[in-house]
């Protein structure tokens, strides 16, 4: 695409937007509008040479003005968080539905070349999710349906819609399936945090406090991966620039338990902390991994970055912004 052509970043107040962003201008592209429901001053990161606007995505005469003169649309706008949120908030998740419906209509209005999703391994058919020790989770996996309550259908249905926009009205569209994705500029606190960020938080709070406990939720025995920011913006445009029209796994398959992240950040503190296992507290499936058989076969290649490198930028970026609130 030509550097000076219109991209639209929606969500770019959150954390994966605001990554985009930053990357989008690095590598020259002078066309970057970014929108957010938030208000500006709330955004993860600001970027003043893009231009910044605040509108609500849930509604179509928004979404009309966010795309005007759009070539590329990447959809990153939901109102999501890690399980404390997405499993006590369903109807909220489902509620985002409104945003890629709309962002869809006026994309096809607007004629965009190009339309990235960001779906999530929450589409998954729960059954097969059930041991800690999984198989890694391929794209077919996602039938017959049986996702995550509220936010993973919303996630199945608006890949679907992606795809009858694809096939009926010719849009190009992409849909990426991202497994737990972290990384410096992330949520660390209030509730939408993920885990590789509520770790880091509360290892910090034990080891400034010198109170060396931690609270884990559920036996700390399931299983995830986790891919670092950089690897997701580059699959994100590698699969925005490829002919891949199905959904396409993005994620790293180093798998974890939980306590195995609880040891990583330990590590990268210098602390041991005696763990209470909070077995009432939201914990999803008790086993996820990314099959990445074809987004190597595709791409020839796959998220790779070590989580103890990942983790170590992440702790110390949430260190920071601990340290300076005091
Ligand atoms: P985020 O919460 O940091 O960013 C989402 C942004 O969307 C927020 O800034 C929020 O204010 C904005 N938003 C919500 N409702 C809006 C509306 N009506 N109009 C305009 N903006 C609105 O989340 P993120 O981690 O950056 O995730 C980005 C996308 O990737 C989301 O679709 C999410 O479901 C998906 N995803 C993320 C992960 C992950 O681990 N972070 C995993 C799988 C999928």
């Amino acid at each position: 695409m030509l550097k000076d052509q219109k991209v639209v970043v929606c969500g770019g107040g959150g954390f994966i937007g605001g990554h985009l962003i930053g990357d989008l201008l690095r590598s020259g592209h002078t066309g970057v509008r970014s929108v957010d429901i938030k208000p500006v001053d709330e955004w993860y990161q600001r970027f003043p040479e893009a231009e910044n606007l605040q509108l609500d995505l849930g509604r179509l005469e928004d979404c009309q003005a966010a795309l005007k003169g759009a070539a590329v649309v990447y959809n990153l706008a939901a109102d999501m968080g890690g399980m404390g949120f997405i499993e006590n908030n369903k109807a909220l998740c489902m509620l985002s539905v409104l945003i890629n419906t709309h962002l869809l209509m006026a994309a096809k209005d607007h004629g965009v070349q190009r339309f990235f999703y960001a779906s999530s391994a929450c589409v998954y058919n729960a059954d097969k999710q059930r041991d800690p020790n999984v198989t890694a989770l391929k794209e077919s996996d996602a039938y017959p349906a049986m996702p995550e309550d509220g936010y993973g259908w919303e996630k199945l249905f608006s890949e679907r819609m992606c795809r009858h926009f694809r096939e009926d009205f010719g849009m190009q569209t992409r849909v990426a399936r991202y497994h737990n994705v972290y990384g410096p500029h992330g949520t660390w606190e209030g509730g939408r945090e993920k885990a590789p960020a509520a770790i880091c938080r509360k290892v910090i709070a034990a080891k400034r406090s010198g109170k060396h406990e931690i609270e884990i939720w559920g036996d700390g025995k399931q299983t995830r991966s986790f891919m670092y920011i950089t690897d997701c913006l580059k699959g994100t445009q590698d699969l925005t620039w490829s002919d891949i029209t199905e959904p396409l796994n993005i994620g790293s398959s180093e798998l974890v338990s939980i306590n195995q992240l609880v040891d990583i950040v330990e590590g990268i503190a210098g602390v041991k902390l005696n763990r209470n296992y909070n077995l009432s507290a939201p914990k999803g499936v008790n086993g996820r991994n990314s099959d990445n058989t074809r987004i190597k076969e595709l791409m020839g290649w796959e998220p790779d970055t070590r989580l103890a490198v990942g983790l170590e930028k992440t702790y110390r970026w949430i260190y920071d912004q601990i340290a300076s609130q005091v």
